[in-house]
């Protein structure tokens, strides 16, 4: 009986060994071959994953192919990995709104953005107006449709065309490259933004906007407009996770000292009333659009970008999740795991 005992003790120290050399190692397995083989696993896994809708609020959205899903990744020192339907332009939307607050950021600097904008989670819906009404911020923050529009409001230049141009080259650099708004996106878009206006004018009636309503709202749809590949936003989300740094076109984009507090606000408020849920399970700042994309980034070394439809209820694409999720825990990415 003894024999038996201790030959139990001894396997189950030796189960307990290999497992925490297991979690050791999917530490640090950030090698490329992994990289890809985690990447087409997560494209594999999730190919067919049930549940979620297209946003159907805009109408051009409700149309695009629901089956379309691609996942790419840039490291910050530049290597780009991609599976599926990575060069498909799809509207960026809410995405757009993490590169109009680096702009405004750099325009006015962080602590304005605090000031003017607000920094705290809403806990609600991205287009809530009661957000508006509770809150001391009002605009809230900046990944928000309310703070959205009121930051586009607060980027500085003359008038609305210089700020459209402004808006532009940032998202070039980001993005390495000139992108497009999809016309009949920012058409269907235009047509339907009541309730979006209605913030706008709220937060005017607050004095927490900062030009001129219909021209600041109307900017921001053409961002929200803007036609992005899951590539693209690879390395727009890379250019976070190099401190502000192109990591394909080496160009600085954003004064590194804005990167923490751009990657706070996304992981404060990223997915909407779901970020809490998201953060529990990847510990990353993380974004979404409802066109269908979504972003997280690992500072310091890579950014994953997905693209795929399906919503869930906060907005955020149902697969885009489910294959961040488990990239984050296959390769061991999620900034709240202390283990080295
Ligand atoms: N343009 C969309 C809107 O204003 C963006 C929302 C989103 O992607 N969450 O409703």
């Amino acid at each position: 009986m003894k024999r038996i005992n201790s030959i139990f003790f001894a396997l189950a120290v030796l189960l307990l060994i290999t497992s925490s050399v297991m979690a050791q190692k999917s530490k640090e397995s950030l090698t490329e071959a992994n990289i890809r083989a985690v990447m087409n696993e997560a494209y594999e896994k999730f190919k067919n994953a049930p549940g979620g809708a297209n946003a159907s609020y805009i109408p051009f959205l409700a149309d695009v192919d629901p089956k379309l899903y691609g996942i790419a990744v840039c490291t910050a020192d530049g290597k780009l990995y991609e599976v599926g339907d990575t060069k498909y332009e799809f509207g960026i939307e809410s995405i757009s709104k993490v590169f109009v607050l680096a702009l405004a950021m750099q325009d006015h600097g962080s602590k304005a953005i605090e000031d003017s904008i607000g920094v705290n989670a809403t806990g609600m819906p991205f287009n809530s107006v009661l957000a508006v009404e509770l809150e001391p911020a009002r605009a809230v923050n900046p990944l928000v449709n309310a703070g959205a529009m009121a930051t586009n409001s607060f980027v500085k230049a003359p008038n609305s065309a210089a700020k459209w141009q402004k808006i532009d080259d940032i998202f070039a650099k980001f993005a390495g490259r000139r992108l497009q708004v999809i016309d009949k996106l920012y058409q269907s878009e235009s047509a339907t933004n009541q309730h979006n206006k209605a913030i706008a004018w709220l937060l005017y009636s607050y004095g927490r906007f900062y030009d001129n309503v219909d021209e600041s709202v109307d900017l921001y749809t053409k961002g929200c407009s803007y036609g992005s590949s899951a590539k693209d936003l690879a390395v727009m989300a890379g250019t976070l996770a190099n401190a502000g740094r192109n990591p394909i076109t080496k160009e600085e984009v954003i004064n590194p000292d804005f990167c923490p507090k751009i990657l706070a606000n996304m992981i404060t408020e990223g997915l909407y009333d779901s970020t809490g849920d998201w953060v529990y399970a990847t510990g990353l700042p993380g974004k979404s659009g409802v066109g269908g994309g979504i972003i997280a980034v690992v500072p310091g070394k890579l950014a994953i970008a997905v693209f795929a439809p399906p919503l869930d209820k906060a907005g955020n694409s149902v697969k885009g999740q489910l294959a961040v999720k488990y990239m984050v825990e296959k390769l061991g990415l999620n900034l709240l795991d202390g283990r080295k």
